[in-house]
């Protein structure tokens, strides 16, 4: 074999290969390097050696003394036991496993033996069961122990790998590699907090003597994580800021042009909107307006809570853009979404002289040839079908990332556009620290006046049919009781049958089957509407129409087809197998309805009766902020599941976590500090580099 190196790929790993190099993949472990970089989530203790006439049951023990017998014992319904007599000079104990019949092979007599678990009866008899073993006179020299007889390192596992033998692997490879591990981390930083060097780390986190060397270890791998992602962060962002725009806006109210000047037109149309921007909205739009007119292009993240009134605002600044003589394209993530906004800028814009242009994938448009100040569509068709000679902004609905290849797309002859995204999905402070470096924040933390809360039930199995009940009187009160404009629409959202921010055919066949049994069985007398992603887009479009104009009573929908979607009068939303669900994503949810000032209602069917769940949706009765309910699911549920890749693409951190905001600030600082003087730092800038050729960036 070559030389082993920090690069060598893991398959040629002495006892790799190429099967169980597969199964690492799945861990995402690909060269040595990352194996040294796996590391332990926790330490079984077995630091306590014991005499074995000591033993007492329920404790986690090391024995260490010879074997005298070990066979494998068939019991009387058939099974495999392996059981072993081990002996000290204070006694002799058995130890017991199960379905492993290789063992009697290793743990020969006379074999001496280093063993750790718990100890506990088996049948009448005080033994070891299932416990970790090793050899430790093994070739007649005593061998130190890896697996028994101190603090052993559990890692996260896959199929067919286990951490025995993970830290076999791992073991011999930290004592060759420590001369080759460079480390990277500027002194300063070292020195001002106090961190230890990175192979002293790395051998402490695998093979820790105590758990001070944990702590040590740890304190600076989540350091190294989190340094690096602030540092790529703001790489991005001086790279994106590098660009140039088409022409910075004009938007002051003093200008030459006086009563005509772009500011005085933007005043005038806010002016006139049917309401009064919130404050929160004000902040936000002054905050946009003031990166327009910068020659640098823009990359703003607008967040805010589901009905925050996102939409206007994202408005008035493809209306300065227009007043600019520059173009732009608002993408959405859904055609009903594109059609929707089409409407909504139609109305406000269109009177004001803008032109707008719909791009539906039944309607392909040239856009070149048009004079248009404005394309709505989805994010695939603008990417795909537009090139805008005169793009100054792109408005991203529904996406909290837009990332660097993303960008990229969007540079023409040196010349990048302004970028603006939305989101409802609440970011916590910390993560938008560390993940988001790059992009600058407005947040609507305000909703319009007069909103009510929506009222919310976590529905049970034995209540669902008096809730049935109680919507039909809601949508078709009886005549006595009727007033005029009293009859409610609902949504009933189908339950989530694959988890994937794409609509799966799974999900849409089970919103079919429910729609024909809602229709059929539950509420005939009601019309009825089924709304999925493969209907072509003149049919969703119809349907959408038919239940503003209460055409239809009650709206079934797929689980993700609805994002975004504004039909005020709709007052009621069922979700069907709510636990399915993320308490960010319920709220999103929720959110389509109490969007005027009628009362609005939450309904969450479960079958579920288990007591974490329950507590889980019940959550959603009592909170009504979108980042309250993503905190509680975050600490209910860990990052990994809400902020997982699956339902945010947050990334997943290794070691550290979004928990720790004092730490998150301490590695913005120093990657702040150290980013503009990089060549003094060839080692730092080469694991960028080598970072960069794994591709870090969050997505
Ligand atoms: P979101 O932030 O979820 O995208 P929208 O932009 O769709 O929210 O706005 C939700 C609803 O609130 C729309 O019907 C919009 O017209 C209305 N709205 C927006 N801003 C205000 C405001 N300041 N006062 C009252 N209603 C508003
Ligand atoms: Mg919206």
């Amino acid at each position: 074999m070559k030389r082993l190196a920090l690069d060598t790929p893991i398959k040629d790993l002495y006892m790799v290969g190429k099967t169980y190099a597969s199964r690492l993949k799945k861990l995402e472990i690909e060269t040595v390097e990352d194996l040294l970089h796996h590391y332990p989530f926790r330490y079984d203790d077995f630091r306590l050696i014991s005499q074995i006439s000591q033993l007492q049951p329920g404790e986690m023990v090391t024995i260490q003394g010879e074997i005298i017998d070990c066979q494998n014992v068939y019991t009387k319904t058939g099974k495999k036991l392996q059981k072993a007599m081990v002996q000290d000079s204070s006694g002799q104990i058995e130890a017991v496993w199960f379905n492993q019949p290789f063992i009697p092979q290793t743990l020969k007599p006379g074999v001496k033996v280093s063993l750790s678990g718990k100890v506990n009866f088996f049948g009448p008899k005080i033994s070891l069961v299932s416990p970790e073993y090793e050899i430790i006179n093994a070739k007649g020299a005593k061998k130190r122990p890896i697996h028994t007889a101190r603090l052993v390192p559990v890692y996260p596992e896959t199929y067919g790998l286990s951490s025995k033998w993970l830290r076999s692997r791992i073991f011999p490879l930290i004592e060759k590699l420590t001369p080759q591990i460079s480390d990277w981390l500027p002194e300063t930083i070292k020195k001002k907090e106090s961190l230890i060097n990175l192979s002293s780390a790395l051998q402490k986190i695998h093979f820790p003597q105590d758990e001070k060397e944990i702590q040590l270890a740890r304190n600076r791998l989540k350091f190294d994580e989190l340094f690096l992602i602030q540092f790529n962060s703001l790489i991005r962002k001086k790279n994106w800021q590098k660009n140039k725009t088409t022409h910075p806006f004009t938007i002051d109210q003093e200008s030459a042009r006086g009563r005509s000047s772009p500011g005085r037109k933007i005043s005038k149309f806010i002016s006139r909107l049917p309401f009064s921007l919130t404050s929160a909205q004000n902040k936000a739009l002054k905050e946009i307006l003031h990166d327009l007119k910068k020659q640098k292009p823009m990359n703003r993240l607008l967040e805010g809570d589901v009905g925050s009134g996102k939409t206007v605002v994202a408005a008035v600044a493809i209306y300065a853009a227009s007043l600019n003589n520059l173009q732009s394209a608002l993408m959405a993530p859904t055609e009903i979404l594109a059609q929707q906004h089409y409407q909504t800028i139609k109305t406000l814009l269109e009177p004001l002289g803008v032109n707008i242009a719909l791009l539906t994938g039944s309607k392909k448009l040239k856009i070149e040839n048009c004079k248009l100040d404005i394309v709505i569509g989805t994010h695939a068709l603008i990417y795909d079908k537009v090139k805008m000679e005169n793009l100054g902004l792109v408005v991203v609905d529904e996406q909290h990332r837009f990332g660097v290849e993303q960008r990229a797309k969007l540079i023409k002859k040196g010349r990048a556009p302004h970028i603006l995204t939305m989101t409802a999905t609440p970011i916590p402070r910390t993560i938008a620290l560390t993940l988001y470096g790059d992009l600058d924040l407005s947040i609507l933390d305000e909703m319009p006046a007069g909103r009510k809360q929506t009222k919310t039930w976590v529905v049970p199995w034995e209540k669902r049919y008096a809730a049935y009940n109680w919507i039909k009187e809601q949508v078709n009160p009886p005549a006595a009781s009727r007033r005029s404009g009293e009859k409610a629409q609902a949504f009933i959202v189908c339950p989530l049958i694959e988890e994937s921010d794409k609509e799966s055919m799974k999900d849409i066949r089970a919103a079919t089957a429910e729609f024909e049994r809602l229709a059929k069985q539950i509420f005939p007398d009601l019309r009825l509407g089924l709304l999925h992603g493969r209907l072509k887009a003149q049919i969703k479009e119809k349907i959408i129409t038919d239940f503003k104009k209460r055409k239809l009573d009650i709206l079934v929908s797929t689980p993700v087809v609805e994002v975004g979607i504004d039909i005020p009068s709709a007052t009621i939303m069922m979700v069907e197998a709510a636990e399915r669900f993320g308490l960010a994503q319920l709220h999103q949810l929720r959110g389509r309805v109490g969007r005027s000032d009628q009362q609005a209602y939450c309904l969450l069917f479960t079958s579920q009766k288990d007591k974490e769940s329950l507590k889980r949706l019940k959550a959603m009765e009592e909170y009504h902020s979108g980042f309250k309910l993503a905190e509680i699911d975050l600490k209910l549920r860990g990052p990994g599941e809400i902020y997982g890749t699956k339902q945010h693409g947050f990334q997943k951190l290794k070691i550290a976590s979004y928990h720790e905001l004092k730490l998150i600030e301490k590695t913005k600082f120093w990657a702040q500090k150290t980013v503009n003087k990089l060549s003094l730092f060839p080692l730092l800038k080469a694991k960028l580099k080598k970072d960069k050729i794994k591709n870090i960036e969050p997505n």
